[in-house]
């Protein structure tokens, strides 16, 4: 596609966030960015006297397709997956894999630890995020250490421990590694802090008011300072960003929409709990049984995920 035509093609562009492909003439990717505003931002590369990244890329670009997400931030995760996957030329930037955290709370163990990951494996463990940027996930952690007690040192430590770390001092741990605390009393804890990362936070909120006032009645006003406390810095937390993924599963999502003789049908190919591609497809005149049903001789019996399954 000329440059004239792309420039009309990108003037339908929405002002919203997404992540946008550049392809060459062969339909590969060659380039893939993220925008708050894909219209404004790709508009850009047409201005006057690009630079010479600009010119290099643009001399190869036949056509230039996006995705549009719900946030600047879930871009940055997407396009980092995308660009793991195509490694596209002009990307020199993200080529190496750079994973962003997750939370990790080893809830398989007696007394779960709380901790910062960079890769989600299968090892029993819940995880929740990915977290951009990481201080986020680091902040979170302290938060919820310091709401519920819950360990954040490694079971080397755990188990050699003959005394509580200052981590006990600080009021950021309840103690489980000399029996501070029962193991019922923080799986109760554990539970809260898993509604908190579930993005139950005003469920978690509404038990803990009714702890606080129960604490209160009882005449425990330590405890009841104590939950108090963690309500005001949970009801200052801006809500947990959403989760992409937290498994590993290997699947092909697929969308459709139908409308005036014409059916557009985009999948997602999620490789081990990453969005790695995407393909999209236009069907003039599709089947007319159904205007909710997917017609599946014209559209999924048509594409073949050319994605390989890894064995789990
Ligand atoms: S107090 Fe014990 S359980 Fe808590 S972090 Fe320190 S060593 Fe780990």
């Amino acid at each position: 596609m000329k440059i004239e035509l792309l420039k009309q093609k990108i003037k339908k562009f929405p002002p919203r966030p997404g992540i946008y492909f550049f392809k060459n003439s062969q339909g590969e990717v060659i380039y893939i960015g993220k925008a708050l505003s894909l219209k404004n931002r790709i508009k850009s590369y047409f201005l006057p006297n690009p630079d010479i990244k600009v010119q290099n890329i643009l001399g190869e670009t036949d056509d230039i397709d996006y995705l549009l997400v719900s946030s600047e931030k879930e871009a940055s995760f997407l396009e980092n997956n995308y660009i793991q996957f195509y490694q596209p030329k002009f990307n020199l930037r993200l080529k190496d894999d750079k994973s962003f955290p997750f939370l990790k709370i080893t809830v398989k163990e007696k007394f779960p630890g709380i901790y910062l990951s960079r890769r989600v494996e299968d090892d029993g463990a819940k995880y929740f995020g990915p977290f951009s940027p990481a201080e986020e996930a680091r902040k979170l952690i302290t938060l919820i250490a310091r709401s519920f007690g819950l360990r954040t040192c490694d079971n080397q430590v755990f188990k050699n421990r003959k005394r509580p770390c200052l981590e006990y001092d600080l009021k950021m741990c309840s103690a489980p590694c000399v029996g501070l605390v029962s193991e019922n009393k923080y799986r109760d804890n554990l539970e809260e802090a898993l509604l908190l990362l579930e993005g139950k936070k005003s469920h978690l909120l509404h038990q803990l008011r009714e702890k606080m006032d129960q604490a209160a009645a009882e005449l425990n006003f330590e405890e009841a300072a104590r939950l108090r406390d963690i309500i005001r810095a949970l009801e200052s937390l801006k809500e947990i960003q959403r989760v992409i993924s937290v498994g590993k599963e290997n699947m092909d999502i697929v969308g459709y929409a139908h409308r005036e003789g014409k059916a557009g049908i985009f999948i997602f190919h999620m490789r081990e709990g990453r969005i790695r591609a995407s393909s999209a497809k236009l069907v003039e005149n599709p089947a007319q049984s159904s205007r909710r049903k997917i017609p599946a001789g014209q559209t999924t019996g048509q594409y073949t995920s050319s994605l390989p399954f890894k064995k789990r």
